[in-house]
């Protein structure tokens, strides 16, 4: 086996999706400090501690051996006063309400945040797509939009990929919602096939957003990119992008992991070799003998740790221990509040995750524009607006840290707790 990083690695392996997942109460207790610090009353937390609608549905989906089989699936729309709601689907065993109406909640933030006409959404399918065939995720994917139909559309709430969806879902998705409404309408959902209305720069937008953060940052702390040490945990759409684009900007990636485990070099890891062998789940490092945990990755020494997998990776049994500068959240909910006040103490800046990861849905609302004007944009036009569009978010995240000596993520809550607010109140649904 070619590549720098064949026998470097030692095994083991831990299932961390299996973890419970905690994200409503984060949310919930991090959105009440942040409306805390800004003096709102409580009735405004008791307004946006949970979504303002939430779907629950069972889909009847027929399987492959001639069974029929019922999954759980959900969607959950926070707030729409800043206009129709937004947000991805994901399609995951671990999918539960309590974590979609959270995810949900941070997306009305991270609309916020970036000033999008939108409020946030988001859904979930409780499925392993990875133990699916392709006809049995098709049909998956229709029976959803038939069940949520009543409640989504163009200016009502438009989904998008998320965690183990991709353009081909959301282009079955698009081609069920046309047969039910009769009329085409590409704004219907975005991450999209390029023929079918998708914009350029989609799929990497996620990882693009995470890099610009990046460079921002680098700018301020005086850490150039060029030999910066980064560690990415979660080799999927979001980390593999991400890897080759730090790896062509001259940033020595010391760490990758993948759902089954980690590898570590601290003179570099062969990033291309490692993206030519994954395969299409992203998994890499089962193909090497002595492969870390997932977990063991997090602790090792570098400039910056990027989790761009699953929620709740960073907690207190492990935040000590951690070796970083700079933690950038790429994933949802990856740091848990406990581990962020370790990480203040230990003077790690933490860019969080409803700013850093918000480049997907920014160039979502492209595609949406582009699909609403019916005029396509180049990619270089989609890039540098999605640069100058989290760039601007960030240095008003910070400046806001700044100004109420309160740590990015509490400081990104209260940038998007504020639109929401103003967008409610002038609408006259609170005082
Ligand atoms: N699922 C992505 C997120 O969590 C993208 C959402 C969108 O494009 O609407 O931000």
């Amino acid at each position: 086996m070619a590549g720098k990083t064949e026998g470097i690695v030692k095994s083991q392996r831990v299932n961390q999706e299996s973890e419970k997942d905690n994200s409503l109460q984060e949310f919930q207790d991090i959105l009440k400090e942040a409306i805390g610090v800004l003096n709102y009353p409580d009735q405004v937390f008791d307004f946006i501690k949970t979504p303002m609608r939430f779907l629950e549905v069972s889909i009847p989906v027929q399987m492959d051996n001639g069974e029929t089989r019922m999954f759980q699936g959900y969607r959950a729309q926070h707030n729409d006063a800043m206009g129709p709601t937004k947000g991805g689907i994901r399609f995951h065993p671990d999918v539960t309400p309590e974590e979609v109406k959270a995810l949900a909640g941070w997306m009305s933030l991270k609309c916020g945040i970036t000033d999008l006409p939108y409020g946030g959404a988001k859904g979930g399918i409780v499925c392993d797509p990875r133990k699916m065939s392709f006809p049995e995720i098709e049909r998956l994917s229709r029976g959803y939009v038939r069940a949520v139909s009543q409640i989504v559309g163009p200016t009502k709430d438009i989904p998008a990929p998320d965690m183990y969806t991709n353009s081909q879902i959301m282009a079955w998705m698009l081609d069920e919602y046309y047969h039910i409404r009769e009329f085409d309408s590409p704004g219907f959902i975005t991450g999209k096939p390029l023929s079918l209305g998708g914009s350029k720069g989609r799929e990497t937008a996620t990882s693009k957003g995470v890099l610009y953060t990046l460079q921002t940052v680098s700018d301020l702390k005086k850490i150039p990119i060029q030999g910066m040490r980064v560690i990415i945990q979660g080799f999927g759409n979001v980390g593999s992008y991400l890897a080759m684009y730090l790896h062509e900007l001259g940033a020595k990636v010391v760490g990758i992991a993948d759902v089954l485990g980690g590898l570590y070099d601290p003179d570099g890891l062969d990033i291309p070799y490692l993206l030519d062998n994954r395969d299409s789940f992203g998994v890499v490092s089962n193909r090497f003998k002595d492969s870390l945990s997932n977990q063991e990755l997090l602790e090792k020494e570098c400039d910056v740790l990027i989790p761009a997998a699953i929620s709740g990776v960073v907690n207190k049994q492990n935040a000590r221990r951690l070796q970083c500068k700079i933690l950038i959240e790429a994933a949802n909910g990856p740091t848990t509040k406990e581990a962020i006040k370790i990480l203040d103490e230990k003077g790690i800046l933490l860019v969080p995750d409803i700013l850093a990861n918000s480049g997907g849905v920014i160039v979502s609302y492209f595609e949406w524009c582009q699909n609403n004007q019916g005029y396509y944009w180049t990619e270089e036009l989609v890039d540098q607006r999605l640069k100058e569009k989290i760039t601007v978010s960030f240095l008003k995240v910070y400046h806001t840290s700044k100004t109420f000596s309160v740590n990015m993520k509490v400081a990104a809550y209260i940038e998007g707790i504020r639109k929401v607010v103003e967008a409610s109140r002038l609408r006259g649904w609170i005082r």
